[in-house]
Formats: C-alpha cells, structure tokens, sequence
C-alpha cells in the first residue's frame, strides 16, 4: 500500500485524506495544532456555487482603496514594507481584469457543483450529521448600483447554468415571515447551500481518526522537507521524520512557509476574518443564510443560533482581534434585517482565522511540478469550506495518475512559479 503525508488537518488536508484513504492509500495527517480549530472550524457554513467571481476582479482595487480609509469597512490591506505583500498585491492588480473573470467562471462553477454533489454523496455515505441545508442563499441589497450588479451577475449565474432568482424585496420577506428586511431586492441562488462547519469538522476528523490506514498527528509543526531527485522523500518536525510516496501541502494561510521547505512559491496571504455566534430567537426564524452585499457581511443560521461573519484584513497572522471591524459586522446587520440586533459580542466570543488567499483569487490545486509527489492544495480564500470535497477528489486523481474529474488548469499551482 502506498503511503500519502498530508501536511495540514483544516478542510482541505482532511478532504484530500478522506478520498486518497478511500481510493486505498495509507494516510498520515500532521498538524501544527491540536485540530480543535483553525480557519475551516469558525467561517459562514455557505456551499457557494454562486461565488463564480474571483476575488481578483475588475472594480475590486479601487473599492479595496476606498474602503481602507474606513476602520469599520469589510476589506483591509495593512501596508507594510513586506515583499511577500508588495508582491501578492502586484499580483492582483494584475489579474483584477475582466478577461481573468472571464477565463475562471466556468472553473469555479464547475468546481463549486462538483464539491456540491460530493457534500451529499459524503452525508450519505458516512451518516455523519453536519447539519446541511439545501436551500439556496440569499444576496440582500440596498443600493441602486448593487441593485444592478447583483442582477448582472444573477444573468451571468443563469447562463452558467446555476439557478439563480431575482426577487422583490415582498417576494424575498415571503421566504421567511418572521425576518423583517429592509432592501431594495434579492437574489436567490438555489444552487447553493450551508452546513454547520464545526459539526463536519469534528465528525471528519472522528471519522478519519477511527479509519484503518489512516493517523494524524496533533501539534506536530513540519519544519523540514527533504527531496532527492526530482522526489520528496521526507518531511520533518523537531522531532520526527515522515516517509511517504506522496506528500500534499495544506496549510492554508501558512502553506507559503511551508512550499519555502520545499524551495517552492506559493504566493498567498492570510486573509483575516471575524465571526460570532447569537442564540436563534424561534418568533423571528431565519432558515435561509444571507449575505448583506454592501457590507460584504454573512449571517448563517447554523445549530439552533445565528453566525454572523465577514472581513478580510490581509496582512500578517496575528490574534489581535480589531474590535471596530467587528462593530462594522454589527452594526451593518439591522440595516438589512431590523428585528435582528446583535450586541457587540465580548472579546472571548469572537473568533477569528485566516483564509489563504490566492492573488488571483483562484486555488492552488494540483501537482507543483518540481517535484512529481508532490500536491499542492490551498489558496481557497473565501470558499475553501465550499470547494473542500472536490479540492480532496481532484488531489487524490492527480495523485492516482488518472483523468481529473474537470480540467484543472485555472488552478495550477506552478501559474505563478
Ligand atoms: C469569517 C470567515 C467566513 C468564511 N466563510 C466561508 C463560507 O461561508 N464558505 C466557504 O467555503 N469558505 C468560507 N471561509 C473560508 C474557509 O474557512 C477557508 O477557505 C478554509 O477553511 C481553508 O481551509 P484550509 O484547510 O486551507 O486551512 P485551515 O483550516 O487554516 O487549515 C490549515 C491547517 O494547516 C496547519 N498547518 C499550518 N502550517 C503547518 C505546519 N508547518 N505543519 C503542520 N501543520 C501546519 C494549521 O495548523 C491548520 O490546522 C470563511 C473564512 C472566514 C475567515
């Protein structure tokens, strides 16, 4: 039996483990951490065919500009005199084109119905209960001009062969009588979903866990990866080496530390979210998740409460939690759906992770050429919850030597090598 090293146990390490242990590879998972949480634990739960847009898009940079002179906007780039971040950000500028959108929409939607289906065939398949809901999310807007992009984009969606609705605002209230919404309209993307990530985190990693064939390894940081010929034949932590035939990288935000071992670049940088959790007022029932388009803000109903979540503050990893973003995230939430309040959570509450984010706004997934065992997965950015299952299938054929289940190249990871 042939013997895989996973290098990460977030959403994308555990997938990729999930499909190579089921294609009969044996599985060894190391994680710097003790699995209890990183990026894929705290985030908005959405399954989001309808994010066919690339981050990287045209009108993106002069709104990030705007935004960074407002410390309770949803987009932020702390400016440091760092070459990782100069060179990340030349990156984007460079792929926020309309061509670039052009050339990735059919990737992405292709992936995202691939990861959908896969989610369902997982729920069946393994009984684990991780609280999936299939009915759609909604895109609430309050402004004339996203009025008009959110129904450019609902036509692009159709087109793509996603089903997508556009609503009044009477025709939006009536999905859901108890939630007061003051918009000026909605989209309906039925070809999405949610689930409750720490449910599926936690039954993942039990599952794999009691699996045969499969190990992971808790607060284990790789530190070193040694090749020889055109292979890797070992990763290392301080105290222990790792054989294998194959080895993956999925650290998320840290995977461009980790690719350095391996003098490999993938350019990435952490993309700081906040989001927190507010028991579910049963008079007023929310069962379809939103996202509040001007405010980049999204409010899932997930495990009997609420989660509400957003920002990106792309710079270093730190645990400072920036209260004002937070309130920007509060404050934004009535003015959309009145008769939700929240409070300004306490610090304690507020949990925090990085995303990978690519700067073309497009994952990393696939051999990393140099070395011909060796997968990148990672750079997910805003949907690595969402593509998880097809990122693991993709990184277990790619590995296998048999035929992608889709054509793949939008995500080579050697595209900025
Ligand atoms: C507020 C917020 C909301 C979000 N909402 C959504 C959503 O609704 N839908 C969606 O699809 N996505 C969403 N996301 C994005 C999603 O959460 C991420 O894309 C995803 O979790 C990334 O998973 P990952 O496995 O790549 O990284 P992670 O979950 O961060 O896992 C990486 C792991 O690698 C380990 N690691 C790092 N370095 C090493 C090393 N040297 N040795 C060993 N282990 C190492 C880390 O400890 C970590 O456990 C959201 C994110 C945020 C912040």
């Amino acid at each position: 039996m042939s013997k895989v090293i996973i290098i990460g146990g977030g959403i994308i390490g555990l997938f990729s483990a999930y499909y190579l242990h089921k294609s009969g590879w044996e599985v060894e998972i190391i994680d710097q951490g003790d699995l209890s949480d990183n990026c894929s634990y705290g985030n908005a739960g959405m399954i989001t065919p309808s994010h066919f847009v690339p981050l990287a898009a045209p009108g993106m940079v002069e709104q990030g500009i705007r935004w960074m002179f407002n410390s309770k906007s949803p987009f932020y780039v702390k400016p440091a005199f760092n070459t990782e971040l100069f060179g990340w950000g030349l990156k984007f500028l460079k792929s926020a084109t309309k061509k670039h959108v052009d050339k990735s929409a059919g990737a992405l939607t292709d992936i995202s119905m691939l990861s959908k289906t896969l989610f369902m065939e997982f729920e069946k398949d393994t009984d684990i209960d991780f609280g999936l809901v299939d009915k759609g999310i909604l895109m609430l807007f309050k402004t004339q001009r996203m009025v008009e992009e959110e129904q450019h984009l609902a036509e692009q969606a159709t087109m793509l062969g996603l089903d997508a609705q556009y609503l009044s605002p009477d025709e939006c209230r009536k999905l859901q009588p108890g939630v007061e919404m003051d918009i000026l309209g909605a989209v309906h993307y039925h070809c999405d979903a949610h689930l409750y990530p720490n449910k599926l985190m936690v039954g993942l990693i039990k599952y794999l866990d009691n699996a045969e064939g499969v190990r992971i390894y808790r607060n284990t940081e790789i530190t070193k990866i040694t090749p020889n010929d055109g292979k890797i034949i070992s990763v290392s932590s301080a105290n222990k080496e790792f054989t294998g035939d194959a080895f993956v990288i999925a650290g998320g935000a840290w995977s461009p530390g980790i690719a350095r071992l391996a003098d490999l670049k993938v350019p990435l940088m952490p993309g700081k979210g906040y989001s927190f959790m507010v028991k579910q007022d049963t008079s007023k029932l929310m069962t379809i998740p939103s996202i509040l388009c001007e405010a980049r803000v999204a409010v899932t109903p997930m495990n009997g409460s609420i989660r509400y979540g957003g920002t990106m503050e792309v710079g270093k990893i730190n645990d400072k939690v920036n209260m004002n973003r937070v309130k920007g995230i509060v404050e934004s939430v009535p003015k959309y759906l009145p008769n939700f309040k929240p409070e300004v959570p306490q610090q304690k509450d507020i949990w925090f992770g990085f995303r990978p984010v690519s700067p073309d706004g497009l994952p990393y997934i696939g051999l990393s050429g140099k070395y011909k065992n060796l997968a990148i997965a990672t750079g997910h950015a805003m949907i690595g919850l969402s593509l998880a299952p097809a990122t693991g299938k993709l990184i277990n054929e790619v590995l296998n030597g048999t035929q992608p289940t889709m054509n793949m190249e939008v995500f080579s990871p050697g595209r900025f090598q």
